[in-house]
């Protein structure tokens, strides 16, 4: 499930541009996947000459990249775009929301154009009829690995789009269509160019990791002399090779996952895992349709700290879905206590339009919702808590985010936390560092989610 951030006009800037040259605003919405289509269409506008707006007054035209996963996301972006209409007035509607034309056009008549989730061609077609093409564009000042939105140490890899489950609480299959993965070669050569171009750290990202190559048959291709299975483990492989943090994010737990902790126990891949096990009832994991079995996880999630004692777990839950009783949601209890999940995301069931679940019986009061949500997190705050003062005098690498506010101070994070996400690791250093820099550093404190640690140069 994506987590819900904003990305706004701000976040792009570029140098002063003649009048003469077209510029684009962009506004992108959604979880890290829109991010990555918001990249990839920045990168196309750059590569074709346009110029891009750090706010709305300096646009020819805004572009709009929406989420349309739940309710309130819906909600969101289309107040994002009536921001930009209000603003500029010249507004083209891209991304997941854009799967539904109607609903933007009953709100906002005067959008110039809508196209879906990944569309990049149709994008760039309204871009051509709204806002002519420069003739002389300046594809060299383009940097090989595209333009990223995220920090440049760090950047999100797409390995495929779409997804092949069918999730009763779900509408992404409807917006995105089934399972598109990329072949392993097209992967492994664009994250081999983010490492060239200064990324440190990768985050693999779709919405079903695990399931990677299921829709190409596994097919083998050549990377650098040696064949890849298009799939998980493969992917894991090669990218293992590149000598930076790949933290793998939406991994279902088929057994094959088994197959990478040998990677993470010998220092190759990045001891993170982001399992959405959205519950822990079988009766309920049912009704969810739910991928992959979990009914040895407990089992399963032992065996794989014994091989990586340092493994860290992020998961997302819902509560209060159709049929939870108070025994289903003390089975969930259990479970994140027993499997002590490191972080963890909670949302209480939202009643999506077009999601089969809406037909399930048994909807939960929205006050019983809200109280089991608090409990979850009290539990959860808890164990986070618990899991963070076990680090308390350890030594451990982190890599610096951003200079602090204070001297010789620093936001970074370390391995069990991926951006945006999870904890933060306040640094102190005498030394003068640098977003990217990867330094070791002595846990001194924590609280719930953030450590402090000290350099140890
Ligand atoms: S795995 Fe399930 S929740 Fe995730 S995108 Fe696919 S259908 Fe939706």
């Amino acid at each position: 499930m994506p987590a819900f951030s904003v990305y706004g006009l701000a976040m792009v800037t570029t140098s002063p541009a003649s009048s003469a040259i077209p510029r684009v605003g962009l506004v992108s919405l959604g979880c890290p996947k829109a991010l990555v289509d918001s990249e990839r269409i920045v990168t196309r506008l750059r590569a074709e000459g346009y110029q891009i707006s750090p706010d709305y007054e300096g646009a020819d035209l805004v572009l709009v990249n929406t989420c349309g996963f739940l309710d309130s996301a819906r909600d969101e972006s289309l107040d994002a775009i009536g921001e930009a209409i209000k603003a500029n007035g010249r507004v083209i509607v891209t991304g997941c929301l854009g799967a539904e034309p109607e609903i933007i056009e009953a709100a906002h008549p005067s959008v110039l154009a809508v196209t879906g989730p990944h569309q990049y061609e149709q994008v760039m077609a309204a871009v051509h009829t709204h806002l002519t093409p420069p003739h002389n564009p300046h594809l060299d000042l383009m940097p090989e690995a595209g333009l990223k939105l995220t920090p440049r140490h760090y950047a999100y890899l797409k390995i495929s789009e779409g997804c092949h489950n069918r999730c009763s609480f779900c509408i992404i299959p409807k917006l995105r269509g089934d399972l598109v993965s990329r072949p392993i070669h097209h992967v492994l050569t664009e994250a081999e160019q983010l490492v060239r171009a200064g990324v440190r750290e990768l985050l693999v990202i779709s919405q079903d990791t695990s399931a990677y190559g299921l829709d190409l048959r596994y097919a083998p291709q050549t990377w650098k002399g040696e064949t890849y299975d298009t799939r998980f483990v493969d992917l894991a492989r090669g990218l293992s090779s590149l000598g930076v943090w790949t933290r793998m994010h939406y991994v279902y737990p088929y057994p094959h996952v088994d197959q990478i902790i040998p990677l993470m126990a010998e220092g190759l891949i990045t001891p993170y895992l982001d399992i959405p096990f959205q519950h822990a009832s079988p009766s309920l994991l049912r009704a969810m349709k739910r991928p992959a079995k979990q009914d040895r996880v407990l089992e399963r999630i032992q065996s794989w700290r014994r091989d990586v004692p340092d493994l860290a777990l992020r998961s997302t839950f819902i509560v209060g879905f159709p049929g939870e009783t108070e025994a289903d949601f003390e089975t969930l209890l259990d479970f994140i206590r027993e499997a002590k999940i490191d972080r963890a995301g909670c949302f209480k069931y939202e009643n999506v339009a077009h999601a089969d679940s809406r037909d399930l019986p048994g909807h939960i009061d929205e006050d019983i919702k809200e109280a089991r949500w608090h409990r979850f997190m009290q539990v959860q705050a808890d164990i986070s808590a618990e899991r963070a003062a076990a680090q308390i005098g350890r030594v451990q690498d982190v890599i610096v985010d951003a200079v602090g506010e204070t001297p010789d101070s620093y936001l970074a994070r370390s391995k069990a936390d991926a951006p945006e996400i999870d904890g933060i690791v306040h640094l102190t250093s005498t030394a003068s560092l640098r977003p990217g820099d990867i330094v070791a550093a002595r846990i001194t404190e924590a609280d719930h989610y953030d450590l402090w640690a000290d350099d140890l140069r």
